[in-house]
């Protein structure tokens, strides 16, 4: 048997692969991945630099962990449509196996491809692997998907009996003679236009297990109390190695129910069932990284402000907190999550801008950009999700800076213009004496929190009919 392992940006590592164990037992593999112009054509690639950084760390350290094992990645550049069955038939595979994708896109091309292989006699069999559960697995009493995160949890729960994580081969056969054809070097940044970010997380499946070793042998007792602390490295910064697959969901859901951390171990793992939720949620409904979950938030009348739009992308709308995760966003390609919760509302709903313009910007800067997680943390934020936060529950952004950022060290990180601002004014800088705040050369906020909040009720209650319950 002769099998095309096809990686696909989303499973960058050989343990725990399914479709690689699949195949190693099977007889000869033929790794692959594909330089798609989707992703790597240059303009593709600007729009999503710091995820291209992440993934092309991630694909040298797969080429030389396939290496040290006696395989080889070929990397071809071409439209996956094509190449994949033009190889599959050039190489006489038998069959090609990859992980599944839930996204609409990603699912009609392997709806395409699989078309075509069939044309040659050649199987694309896809593997589960991106979530705990297969999607569209997790089901109701009346056999429909869950509409509340609580019970979906509860019913995916059930059914986490998880076989043991698929340990990496010991070693591969070497790539079958003659199947080296149009391969390129994987391309470097430059290669795509793109300059190197040093602020961002190093890809590869070391750095990987590296960060959920230290995660779950200390930060993960205090989850439970830090994960919402802004100024706490208390999260376990794995979401890029979840997006990218340097880590299976399986290996991190594991790894931490054996860490043995109580409460706080239950909150992490209750965070990955988000993760799954969202994914489930994509694979029922499609339609979800256009239109809001909420019909009746369709047409919303949502403002056109470039001013406001700007002074939020760039982190100066004169809210401490909602100006830190721009520019940690910008910096680091990483914004921790009550700040996300936080921006992602102002932009909503204090600014009354279409959600989806703040979803489109976190999907460009963001490392960990996962099309189904940012479409449900943009709507669970606007309110118009899947079991979102209320519409008519608002954010306030300094409420929020007191509770998850106390002494402002978040802020401080983030907008050095409020280095020297009294810890008692941090999150409300305005409140300073006219004389001092000039000093900060930071700008006044530019919509009022008690206004804008009115202006958002008013303007919703208008479009959705009712009031708050
Ligand atoms: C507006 C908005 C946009 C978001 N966009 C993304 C995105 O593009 N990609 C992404 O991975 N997460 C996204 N999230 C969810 C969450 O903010 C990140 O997963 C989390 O901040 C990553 O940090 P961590 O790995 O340290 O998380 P931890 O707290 O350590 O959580 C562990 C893992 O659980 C998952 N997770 C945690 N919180 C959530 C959540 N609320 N929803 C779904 N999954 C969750 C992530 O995979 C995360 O890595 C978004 C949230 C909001 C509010």
């Amino acid at each position: 048997m002769r099998s095309i392992v096809w990686f696909r940006g989303k499973d960058l590592r050989l343990a725990d692969h399914a479709p690689l164990a699949e195949a190693a037992a099977s007889g000869e593999v033929i790794p692959l991945f594909v330089l798609d112009p989707f992703f790597f054509a240059p303009e593709r690639a600007r729009e999503l630099p710091h995820r291209i950084q992440f993934l092309l760390d991630s694909l040298r350290a797969l080429e030389a962990n396939l290496a040290h094992l006696g395989s080889r990645l070929l990397v071809v550049p071409g439209r996956s449509l094509e190449v994949v069955p033009r190889l599959a038939a050039q190489w006489k595979a038998d069959q090609v196996l990859a992980h599944r994708w839930v996204e609409p896109f990603g699912r009609e091309r392997d709806r395409r491809i699989a078309e075509a292989l069939d044309r040659e006699g050649i199987a694309l069999r896809l593997f589960e692997g991106e979530t705990l559960l297969p999607p569209g697995s997790v089901r109701n009493g009346q056999g429909a998907m869950f509409r509340v995160f609580t019970p979906f949890a509860r019913a995916a729960g059930i059914r986490l009996d998880l076989a043991p994580a698929l340990p990496a081969p010991r070693a591969l056969p070497p790539v079958p003679e003659g199947s080296v054809f149009e391969t390129a070097p994987i391309p470097t940044l430059a290669d795509l236009g793109l300059s190197l970010n040093p602020n961002l997380q190093a890809g590869g499946e070391r750095a990987a297990r590296t960060r959920l070793k230290a995660f779950v042998g200390g930060p993960i007792v205090d989850y439970g109390a830090d994960r919402d602390r802004m100024d706490r490295p208390g999260t376990s910064r794995l979401s890029a190695d979840l997006k990218f697959g340097t880590l299976s969901v399986r290996m991190v859901w594991q790894a931490a129910a054996a860490a043995g951390a109580g409460e706080s171990g239950r909150r992490f793992l209750n965070e990955l069932l988000w993760r799954e939720f969202s994914h489930h949620l994509l694979w029922e409904w499609p339609e979800l990284l256009e239109q809001p979950f909420r019909g009746d938030f369709s047409s919303f009348p949502w403002r056109v402000d470039e001013a406001g739009w700007q002074a939020w992308a760039a982190g100066r709308t004169g809210y401490p907190v909602v100006d830190a995760a721009a520019r940690q966003l910008l910096a680091e390609g990483f914004v921790h999550n009550r700040a996300r919760m936080v921006a992602a509302s102002f932009l909503a709903k204090h600014l009354l801008l279409d959600y989806r313009l703040g979803e489109a910007h976190y999907l460009k800067w963001l490392t960990d950009g996962d099309w189904a997680q940012n479409s449900a943390g943009w709507q669970w934020s606007a309110g118009c999700g899947c079991d979102a936060q209320p519409w008519f529950r608002i954010f306030n952004p300094v409420a929020q800076g007191l509770k998850f950022d106390p002494d402002g060290a978040y802020v401080k990180r983030w907008v050095p213009e409020l280095a020297d601002c009294p810890t008692a004014f941090i999150h409300e800088p305005w409140k300073l004496p006219r004389g001092r705040r000039v000093s900060l050369d930071y700008p006044e906020p530019v919509v009022d929190h008690a206004l804008a909040r009115q202006r958002f009720l008013a303007t919703a209650k208008g479009h959705l009919g009712r009031g708050p319950a």
